[in-house]
């Protein structure tokens, strides 16, 4: 199949063979004929698997016939979780609707200058993708008008109800129109999506996506056991210096981890960021630039922020913390593999997690094959009952174990997975050796790197 048999207009066509796409993904197939129908969508389709464009496509060609009611207000709505998200929407929309004329899109995200927004709401829109609080907001203060709205989807819903954005939903549902046409996007339909299908979704179609791609096997997938921080750190710097690596995305459960692992990559001399909800919107899209413009090797980030980025550069995605949830699983390897590329994605357990790495797999329905690198291997047994480690928690963080081995591991340049620990590696972050400002990285006896600052 490819797109001229969906039922899009030219222009959107000629716009999806610029962007060098020849065929549709399933979930496109599936749902833009369906969508141009006017029928209301329940679709499960992971990040990665084409879902954007799957909603994008059937709302710019709505686009295409006039509206019967002239006015400023949008005539499609997309909320999403997260800024990022958001303002990924908005350059998916801006790519497959640049051969069309006059088409207005915003991004209407907090962390925006409220005096930028208004005067692009002033102005007119046509698509607006937003977070729920900030139209919300907006919408109180009188800015927006929904009532031309056609089309309204919901991207990530089971993201954005795991946010707490259930009320905010329901209010801005409220204030659009009966008619408007309904298109619900979920990693997953669990029995809270399908209340909020239930509320605001008519005779939905539903469609389930399971294509490769959507199951995540253009994903490697990795386990590696760590006996302690120490021995993490040095898992991570020797994965980071792998030859086969290009760019990677870090992740850990806390923005203050986040910062401190990015401060000690910096020190070990890799080309590293932070990325979190505590930063200012104009570092994160400084931040988010960068990486995709290829300046940056490691961005170290918490699994909010990270949400929706496409960049097709990301080779690993590295768990350095297990995700809370399993969920958040999914979504952060989803991170590596864009496009039809491969990818690799490495999570580092602690060997009390073996209980956290179970419920992953459960939820996935796939096993994580446990790796190990010849000289890194754990030393302690993996504890397969749970026991009395912090569930969800940094075990090991704080660890005075952490740099208390003197050897100096390196392995830089050596191929994943059968590499020997090579020679001493100046630089090195796991704790040996010196950091680039030339004091020693980590003492025996001294607290831990990260813990001093
Ligand atoms: P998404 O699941 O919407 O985040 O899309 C994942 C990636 O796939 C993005 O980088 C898109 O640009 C790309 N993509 C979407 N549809 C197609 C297609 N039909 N052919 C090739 N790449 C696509």
């Amino acid at each position: 199949m490819n797109f001229d048999s969906l039922g899009l207009a030219a222009s959107i066509r000629e716009a999806i063979a610029l962007a060098g796409y020849t065929d549709p993904t399933p979930v496109q197939a599936q749902a833009v004929p369906e969508a141009i129908a006017g029928r209301d969508l329940l679709v499960s389709s992971q990040t990665g698997s084409g879902k954007t464009a799957a909603f994008m496509l059937p709302a710019l060609q709505l686009l295409t016939e006039q509206h019967p009611v002239v006015g400023r207000g949008p005539r499609v709505l997309v909320l999403t979780p997260t800024r990022e998200l958001s303002m990924q929407v908005t350059k998916a929309a801006e790519t497959y609707g640049r051969k069309m004329r006059k088409v207005k899109m915003l991004s209407l995200v907090g962390g925006m200058p409220y005096p930028v927004q208004n005067r692009l709401l002033k102005a007119g829109v046509d698509i607006l993708v937003a977070t729920p609080g900030r139209l919300l907001d907006q919408m109180q203060s009188g800015r927006v008008d929904l009532s031309r709205l056609q089309m309204l989807v919901l991207d990530e819903a089971d993201r954005m109800l795991d946010m707490g954005f259930k009320d905010d939903l329901e209010a801005i549902v409220a204030k659009v129109p009966e008619t408007r046409q309904t298109l619900l996007f979920s990693a997953t339909l669990e029995p809270n999506i399908a209340r909020l299908a239930q509320a605001m979704l008519k005779d939905p179609v539903r469609i389930e996506v399971t294509s490769q791609q959507a199951r995540h096997e253009n994903i490697e997938q990795r386990l590696h056991f760590a006996d302690d921080m120490g021995h993490k750190n040095r898992l991570l710097d020797h994965l980071l210096r792998d030859a086969e690596m290009n760019q990677a995305i870090v992740f850990t459960s806390t923005k203050r981890a986040a910062d401190d692992l990015a401060s000690n990559l910096n020190e070990a001399g890799f080309s590293v960021a932070a990325l979190h909800g505590d930063m200012k919107q104009g570092a994160r899209n400084r931040t988010l630039q960068a990486l995709r413009r290829g300046g940056l090797k490691v961005l170290v980030a918490t699994d909010v922020a990270a949400r929706g980025i496409d960049v097709q550069g990301i080779s690993h995605v590295i768990n350095y913390d297990l995700p809370r949830q399993a969920e958040d699983y999914v979504h952060r390897i989803g991170r590596t593999g864009r496009a039809g590329k491969n990818g690799i994605a490495i999570s580092l357990a602690n060997v009390r997690e073996h209980f956290q790495v179970k419920i992953i797999e459960r939820f996935t329905s796939q096993a994580i094959p446990v790796t190990t690198i010849e000289g890194l291997e754990p030393k302690q047994r993996v504890h397969t009952k749970p026991s009395g480690a912090r569930p969800g928690g940094r075990p090991g963080f704080g660890d005075k174990k952490f740099g208390g081995a003197g050897k100096k591991f390196g392995g830089a340049g050596k191929k994943f997975g059968d590499s020997k620990p090579a020679g001493g590696k100046p630089g090195g972050f796991s704790g040996f050796g010196k950091s680039n400002s030339g004091k020693s990285f980590a003492k025996p006896q001294g607290k831990p790197a990260w813990q001093g600052k």
